[in-house]
């Protein structure tokens, strides 16, 4: 009887050894197969909400983001909207039915009327934002409660702690945040473009918060 109990459990311990086995090489072999696993290369802070689009043509193609040389700030032009709602437009725009012209647009991240802050896009991937520098930036929509386009104080503070996070993750400086306007002369965000000193006030407040992060 002891006998048989002892050769029960030798057997129990070479089954258990060899599953072991089997898992850790099954891992060693995944981990070489997809060695750009979203939480090496998104760079994105952890106080983000992720709400991926889903992948396609208009919104979220899917290509690879490979270097990031400016952050471009947009305004969602659509007062009173919120990050969700601005974030379910990008995504809805994947549909033909919803999305009869073909529009393209998305950003990676959107930031709230109450400084919440949704990202739409991994930054291992461009967004359909900054044309015709799609390829070499991260894009950021920013909600705004009136016509004026001014951001709001907790939206602002949301702002400037993302960008600054973002600056110091890719090692650039606050000369490296750009408006839309910037890309393409069109007027957005239209109150940071017809106010030059908000602008550079915004600039500088980025500028110190990434100081405060590094
Ligand atoms: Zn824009």
């Amino acid at each position: 009887m002891r006998k048989r109990i002892t050769i029960h459990w030798g057997r129990v311990a070479i089954f258990i050894a060899a599953v072991l086995l089997i898992i850790a090489g099954l891992a060693f072999f995944l981990s070489r197969c997809f060695p750009f696993s979203r939480e090496q290369t998104d760079k994105a802070p952890h106080y983000v909400k992720k709400l991926y689009l889903k992948k396609n043509p208009y919104s979220r193609p899917a290509d690879a983001l490979t270097e990031v040389n400016d952050i471009v700030i947009h305004y969602v032009g659509n007062p009173g909207t919120s990050a969700e709602a601005n974030r379910n437009y990008f995504n809805n725009l994947s549909s033909r039915r919803s999305n009869p012209e073909g529009t393209k647009a998305s950003a990676h991240f959107i930031v709230g009327l109450s400084g919440e802050i949704i990202q739409c896009i991994p930054l291992t991937e461009i967004a359909y934002a900054n044309y015709p520098r799609n390829e070499d930036t991260v894009s950021i929509e920013v909600c705004h409660p009136d016509e004026g386009g001014q951001f709001a104080p907790e939206t602002y503070q949301s702002l400037v702690r993302l960008t600054a996070d973002l600056l110091n993750e890719y090692g650039l400086t606050a000369e490296h945040v750009i408006r839309h306007y910037d890309v393409s002369g069109k007027a957005c965000p239209k109150y940071y473009v017809e106010n030059e000193d908000a602008w550079n006030r915004l600039k500088a407040d980025i500028a110190a918060k990434t100081e405060e992060g590094k």
